[in-house]
């Protein structure tokens, strides 16, 4: 068979080489180690957590080398295409800190070696398939749906393995006057690599992730290019990744099936393999077990969970690592105030098997990030995520911001910070009651008649003063105790309770429930500090006269 005769017959208007494209995009010079990576999502519109993880990984690689992180974009399947996905990827993915060096953005492409979207590159698929058949190494198949529905169950009635290989590769040893025929009455074809491998045969390959791997080797004659002349994912991966000198691919492992083939295939087109990063999914428990993630099930595995419940980024990414990297809670817990990015994230520590989330931990990730921002910090995260998601409250905040920013810093700053929020979502119930309409009618223990409660709080007025310190407010309240008849002898009472009607936390439960409508609450001195004496006492007038 003349090769090159078919090679020109399939692609007559191909005159550009690979020598030519090698040319157009010479390599990086890049240092020593750098890491090229990139994205390549198909543009199907929904971000989800994998994403996210599959995006920090990457650029924690690419940054943390001195690298290049560049988006890619897979859009060979047009039918699952959404309008705006890649715009949504890039915001969603820069709103967690992954920003891309290259690649497309919302203004076109940018950087030498794209175009970066594949439909746009099939002029240059094309130059590397020509190739391939004029060395015999691909084919054109013009196999019809019907035939290949026909092969699949005569293989499936004969309990042999799916695919287009052996005697079913009907049309790789044709004429090129059975395929010449074929062409001139119009017949579409596809592109199918001519596969030396044989299912007998296996071979050594070490993966970032999965170590040290022993693979089968690849006898299926996949199609590279399909019948509208746009390439499959595999061809698609290795010209690509050649052609912008990827060093890592990072991808999600359900890519393991087909890798045999992917690393046939650079030999084939006598490409340098990069270095493959699989990584496993996301797991959560359901039950007793582990389960992969659901985009149908889990609402948590969308990114916009995150955003409307209020997790702030710097959670998210902090979660993750610890998620990714065991050792990365060590690091944070010697270097508390560190930047995140300090931390020296390797691939080599992910699960093989796939990451477990749980959200508990997140939350609780959450909850320490959040204690160790100041004041302005957090009012301002708080106050942009009230604007999307609680208008009403964002009104609130904005209009003092030094009153919200007092309350904020209430335990803010010291050796051992408050834990109270986890997320946004959750600072309305904190800390709503310093905003009167968002004050609750309180509900006092039953225990206790009204008019303990009344007395209590009557005897607070009368010795109220804004201007005690911490310690002469406290001694007050403690007067109101002992003249009442109860104990401030926690010990005494613990010991015996029924010799007691109630303690001094039961009088302080009454004046904190009157000034805050809650039984919990931060600090109350503090509370009626940041409050003011009006307001303190017009409360406890207020619950006064209700009783
Ligand atoms: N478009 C592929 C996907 O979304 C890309 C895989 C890869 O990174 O190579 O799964």
């Amino acid at each position: 068979m003349d090769y090159q005769a078919l090679a020109d017959l399939l692609f007559p208007n191909v005159t550009d080489t690979p020598e030519s494209l090698e040319e157009r995009f010479p390599s990086r010079n890049a240092p020593e180690g750098a890491v090229i990576t990139r994205m390549a999502p198909s543009p199907t519109g929904f971000v989800h957590l994998g994403n996210l993880v599959q995006g920090l990984i990457s650029e924690r690689m690419a940054h943390q080398s001195g690298g290049v992180l560049f988006l890619r974009v897979e859009d060979t399947d047009a039918k699952r295409e959404v309008p705006g996905a890649v715009e949504v990827l890039i915001d969603t993915l820069k709103h967690y800190g992954i920003c891309f060096d290259e690649g497309a953005t919302h203004d076109g492409d940018f950087g030498s070696y794209g175009p970066y979207r594949q439909r746009q590159r099939a002029a240059i698929y094309h130059v590397f398939a020509k190739k391939l058949v004029a060395e015999g190494q691909a084919y054109p198949c013009f196999c019809t749906e019907k035939e290949l529905t026909a092969m699949r169950e005569k293989q499936e009635a004969a309990k042999e393995n799916f695919g287009y290989y052996g005697k079913y590769a009907i049309w790789r040893d044709r004429s090129i006057e059975d395929i010449q025929a074929e062409i001139s009455a119009g017949k579409p074809w596809v592109l199918r690599f001519r596969s030396t491998g044989s299912i007998e045969n296996q071979f050594k390959f070490d993966d970032v992730v999965k170590g040290k791997l022993t693979i089968t080797e690849n006898d299926i004659d996949h199609v590279l290019l399909k019948s509208d002349g746009i390439p499959t994912y595999h061809f698609a991966h290795a010209v690509d990744d050649h052609l912008m000198h990827t060093t890592h691919v990072v991808r999600g492992d359900e890519w393991m099936a087909t890798l045999p083939f992917h690393i046939q295939l650079f030999k084939a087109l006598g490409f340098k393999l990069p270095k493959y990063v699989h990584i496993g999914p996301l797991m959560k428990m359901d039950g007793d077990s582990k389960r992969k993630f659901s985009k149908r099930k889990d609402p948590e595995s969308a990114l916009t969970y995150y955003k409307a419940e209020g997790y702030p980024v710097a959670s998210v990414r902090e979660y993750l690592l610890t998620l990714l990297n065991s050792n990365f809670e060590d690091w944070r817990r010697a270097n508390p105030d560190a930047d995140v990015d300090e931390f020296k994230f390797t691939p080599k520590k992910l699960n093989p098997a796939g990451s477990l989330f749980d959200i508990a931990k997140l939350i609780d990730v959450s909850k320490n990030v959040i204690s160790r921002m100041d004041a302005d910090t957090v009012y301002n995260l708080l106050t942009e995520w009230a604007k999307e998601f609680d208008s009403d409250f964002a009104e609130k905040l904005s209009a003092d911001p030094a009153y919200a920013k007092a309350i904020l810093s209430i335990g803010r700053g010291g050796k051992k910070p408050r834990k109270d929020i986890a997320v946004w979502k959750e600072a309305k119930a904190y800390m709503g009651f310093f905003y009167d309409e968002y004050l609750e009618k309180p509900v006092f223990d039953q225990k206790f008649g009204a008019d303990t409660v009344k007395t209590a709080l009557a005897k607070f007025l009368e010795k109220f003063d804004i201007s005690d310190d911490s310690g002469v407010w406290f001694d007050k309240v403690k007067a109101i105790t002992e003249e009442m008849g109860l104990t401030t002898d926690m010990k005494a009472y613990k010991a015996d309770p029924d010799a007691f009607p109630g303690t001094v936390a039961d009088v302080s439960t009454f004046i904190r429930q009157a000034v805050t409508g809650k039984t919990n609450s931060p600090d109350l001195y503090t509370v009626m500090q940041i409050l003011g004496y009006d307001r303190t006492v017009a409360r406890i007038k207020t619950v006064m006269e209700a009783l």
